[in-house]
């Protein structure tokens, strides 16, 4: 029987513990303090602050916006980063990706102290993660750790297939499955008969990024199968990378897109300004 990854469910849920760890935290005097740097007016940027705006705001996190104008010079910018680095009340920051073309992200990342990368995305915090000894993680990746967890999936010894092998997505979650004994297999453009491939996972993430690209029979019956994709089908409407109406029958576990992994993403996002903030 199918069951979905209901992940704006498992958000309310652990939303609940979240905010007790809060208020446990303004006991203690300290409040968790999250910023976030955009660049420009880009919708969809502005459109991922807000969300990640509202959810602190749910939680009593401290949430400061600081707004550049798209012709920011890169200066300005790492200034700004360089004065966050110093700031005691802010745990965490983020830079909203993609930036302007005139200035340099790699850059911008570095510049970012890797005690307060909460996007997980500096060279140090990446390092961290691939040696076991792991920081700050990319938000994506850890909340569908979380969501596996939380209907207690087992990883250990399972094979687990990722397709796609971005720094955001693919690559972060591969080391994570790896560090939980999952049996790992990355895939990617080039990977020759993927189909055949991805049909001996037990557990199946897909973030490629092209609209219900993954059909029944890249799945193995019983498999779980997690969807990071969003994009937008013939019509317009929001689906994931996955064919859900093809495939749906044949999984034990599989995400719906929307209110599958998205949700999980500010989820995550949320535990690691409170854990900074706890570890202060
Ligand atoms: P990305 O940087 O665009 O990378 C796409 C990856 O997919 C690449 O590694 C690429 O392989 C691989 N790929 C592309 N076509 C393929 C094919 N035909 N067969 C096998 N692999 C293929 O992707 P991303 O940033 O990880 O995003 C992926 C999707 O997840 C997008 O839809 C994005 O919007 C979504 N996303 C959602 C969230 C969320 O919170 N829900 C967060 C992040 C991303 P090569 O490396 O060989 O080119």
């Amino acid at each position: 029987m199918m069951k979905q990854l209901n992940g704006k469910e498992v958000a309310n849920t652990l939303d609940q513990e979240m905010m007790q760890r809060v208020s446990e935290l303004k006991a203690k005097g300290i409040i968790p303090g999250l910023s976030v740097i955009l660049v420009g007016d880009s919708g969809a940027s502005s459109v991922y602050v807000r969300n990640k705006q509202k959810r602190a705001e749910k939680l009593g996190i401290n949430f400061d916006l600081i707004h550049f104008e798209s012709d920011v010079s890169q200066d300005t910018l790492l200034n700004k980063i360089e004065e966050l680095n110093n700031d005691n009340t802010v745990d965490g920051f983020i830079v909203q990706l993609p930036l302007p073309d005139h200035i340099n992200e790699d850059k911008v990342i570095k510049a970012i102290d890797s005690k307060k990368d909460v996007d997980g995305f500096s060279p140090e915090n990446v390092g961290n993660l691939w040696i076991g000894q792991p920081n700050t993680l990319p938000a994506t990746a850890a909340g569908i750790l979380m969501m596996l967890d939380f209907y207690n999936i087992e990883i250990e010894g399972k094979n687990a297939v990722v397709i796609g092998r971005s720094n955001i997505v693919g690559k972060p979650v591969s080391a994570m499955l790896l560090e939980r004994n999952a049996t790992v297999t990355m895939t990617h453009s080039r990977t020759k008969n993927l189909p055949e491939v991805t049909s001996q996972a037990d557990i199946l993430i897909v973030a490629i990024g092209k609209a219900k690209f993954v059909k029944s029979n890249f799945v193995k019956e019983g498999a779980v199968v997690v969807d990071v994709g969003m994009d937008r089908d013939e019509e317009g409407k929001l689906c994931g990378d996955v064919d859900y109406d093809d495939v749906s029958s044949k999984t034990s576990y599989i995400s719906p897109v929307p209110g599958g992994v998205g949700p999980m993403t500010i989820t995550a996002l949320m535990d690691q300004v409170i854990t900074l903030a706890e570890r202060r």
